[in-house]
């Protein structure tokens, strides 16, 4: 039963489909738009364009075909805006890479000793020679490290928490390259330390963990790597590949060792930029000054900075007026993974966008103009793209074969409970799809939670807990999809539904209209009703189900739809038209044609 609702859910059109910016084959665009790929085929043919399965079509053609079965079509830059990782690099930057500094950010539990760890790095070894000298926070600085005689920089993220972290991540960008977790010696592993692990899972950042407070008395860094090592974070001397230093940031004790091992982990990771080109990067900070006006730090990550350049942050123009380092010192240039602050906004720009210089004025501006409009498309487009992380939308990819992993964050309301789920969890098949907990802790379901699934993609379950207080509102922006369950087995089956592609999308009808069939006409093998449309609107390929005497006698599709002679895509009330069907011919006056439209629809907590 589940199975051929599953199979009869592939046959429905989606609401619309994003396309890659790169041309689709003639089968790709066919799985997209779930039709037999003779099916496009045939609709090229009529175009006038014989095609092949394998043929790439490009965005007009595509389109046209696509609208045909009532199916708009974005473009994927749109949709990449909503969920990519930032790709600074381009393919003309090959030639003149250099290895650049990482930008690292400290995550940790509230109270672990981020800002003191922060603080005494910058203390300890400030860039430029200046050490001892007075520093302004512009929410990033830079420090120089010694290392096998050669001197490094490494650039710091100012602002601890991952609060910022993952509001930058939900926004399509990244700018850390290392995450160090500070976790206190006298503490041990916290919910904040879990969830700070989790953030960085989630954006594949390699972490560095720094065991703090080793100068106080019943500190044991040996439990916290105890505790670490229970999810799956385990020190080099016990045999791991996780990089764990023992430091005390209020005695200083053991910096040089930790910043010595994040440039190490750094080396691995190959982090480079093109020194030789107009600057990109992220806009890290940025506040209203009374005195200067727009204040933005930007973090360069890829090309260089110069006073003077105009660039386009977010929605935002700009012309670089003056640039300062974190020492309020002026500059004229800043390199990759270089902060600055800098003046000259029409105003401020939004913290987490990106900035991009370009060659004059006139090009900065268009870009600024067009994205002031595009953004309403982002936000739709955004909420589009993230519609489809929920169960039953898994459900679907998984039928067709595109998803592999099934983000989850699990809060439920006591420990043992999050202990047996997980537990259940790991007991179900995985044959296809690998179930991934990014985050479990018993607890209501908060703001962070969904934060975390909106950056990740993750479904958030909720066992026997409630929704904290703006975490409902949160899941609406965010179209994240939470379920809430109060007995495991129905959790599980659940799960185990999506994660085998059985799970049936939540379709509703919306009715578009009704016609009367008045006279039949006989046209090759088939048959064409002609009728009146007495409500509402028919719509070319939209779903129709014809009534005989009140008995429904046929449902499909409607397949085609003319006026006079002409195919027209809907013919509105009051009007006649000529309507066709692929499997049905059998008409007869007085049928009546219900026109009606299957939209998906998120699952709301009340009806799980
Ligand atoms: P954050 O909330 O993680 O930023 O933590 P803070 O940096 O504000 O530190 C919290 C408290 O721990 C402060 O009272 C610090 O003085 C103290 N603290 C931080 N690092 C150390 C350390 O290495 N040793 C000791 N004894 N105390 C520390």
């Amino acid at each position: 039963m589940e199975l051929r609702a599953s199979r009869e859910a592939k046959q429905v059109r989606p609401e619309m489909i994003i396309v890659p910016e790169d041309n689709l084959t003639v089968q790709e665009l066919a799985d997209m738009l779930r039709l037999e790929s003779s099916e496009i085929i045939k609709s090229l043919f009529f175009k006038g364009i014989t095609a092949t399965v394998t043929q790439s079509l490009d965005l007009t053609t595509i389109e046209t075909v696509a609208e045909e079965f009532g199916v708009p079509v974005l473009q994927d830059d749109i949709e990449e805006a909503a969920t990519k990782t930032v790709d600074m690099i381009e393919k003309t930057d090959i030639d003149s890479l250099i290895t650049r500094p990482p930008v690292v950010t400290v995550m940790g539990h509230v109270d672990h000793g981020k800002t003191s760890l922060l603080d005494s790095i910058r203390k300890s070894r400030i860039a430029s020679g200046e050490a001892g000298g007075i520093t302004q926070h512009i929410g990033a600085y830079q420090v120089e490290v010694k290392h096998e005689s050669k001197t490094k920089k490494l650039t710091f993220l100012d602002t601890p928490g991952h609060a910022a972290f993952t509001a930058m991540r939900a926004r399509g960008t990244k700018v850390t390259d290392i995450a160090v977790l500070v976790v206190a010696a006298d503490d041990g592993v916290r919910p904040q330390t879990l969830e700070a692990i989790s953030h960085a899972r989630a954006a594949k950042v390699p972490i560095v963990v720094a065991i703090n407070k080793i100068d106080k008395e019943g500190s044991s860094p040996d439990r916290v790597k105890q505790e670490l090592s229970e999810k799956d974070l385990i020190a080099e001397d016990w045999g791991g590949d996780t990089v764990m230093v023992p430091v005390s940031a209020i005695k200083g004790q053991n910096i040089d060792k930790l910043l010595e091992m994040i440039l190490l982990v750094s080396e691995v990771e190959d982090l480079q930029a093109n020194p030789r080109r107009l600057a990109k990067g992220t806009v890290i900070e940025a506040h209203l000054d009374k005195a200067k006006g727009p204040v933005a730090t930007l973090l360069i990550q890829n090309g260089t900075l110069r006073s003077g350049d105009v660039l386009a942050a977010g929605s935002v123009l700009g012309r670089i007026r003056a640039m300062v380092d974190e020492h309020g010192n002026r500059i004229k240039e800043a390199a990759p993974s270089f902060p600055v602050e800098a003046l000259g906004f029409s105003e401020v720009p939004t913290a987490g966008d990106e900035f991009e210089v370009y060659t004059d004025e006139k090009s900065a501006r268009m870009v600024v103009g067009e994205r002031a409009t595009d953004a309403r498309a982002t936000k739709l487009a955004q909420q589009m793209a993230s519609r489809r992380v929920s169960l039953s939308s898994i459900s679907n990819q998984v039928n067709e074969g595109e998803l592999k992993e099934l983000n989850l964050i699990l809060k439920a309301d006591v420990q043992g409970s999050v202990e047996a789920i997980l537990g259940s969890l790991e007991q179900l098949p995985k044959n296809e799809v690998q179930v991934r907990v990014l985050f479990s802790a018993p607890g209501e379901i908060t703001e962070t939670d969904i934060d975390l699934a909106a950056a990740s993609g993750s479904v958030i379950i909720g066992f026997n807990t409630s929704l904290a207080s703006g975490a409902k509102r949160a899941a609406d922006a965010n179209d994240v999809d939470i379920r809430e369950y109060e007995v495991i087995y129905k959790l599980l089956e659940d799960i185990q539904s999506a994660m085998e592609g059985l799970l049936e999308p939540d379709l509703v009808e919306e009715a578009l209209g009704q016609a009367e069939v008045r006279a039949t006409f006989a046209v090759g093998k088939g048959s064409i009703a002609g009728c009146y449309v007495s409500t509402g609107k028919l719509q070319r390929n939209c779903s129709l189900r014809v009534r005989r005497a009140g008995q429904v006698i046929y449902e499909g599709n409607l397949d085609s739809l003319k006026r006079s002679k002409d195919d027209v895509k809907d013919v509105n009330t009051g009007f006649e038209c000529g309507i066709g069907c692929d499997k049905f011919s059998n008409w007869d006056e007085g049928d009546i044609i219900e026109a009606y439209k299957l939209v998906t629809k998120k699952r709301t907590l009340s009806t799980n």
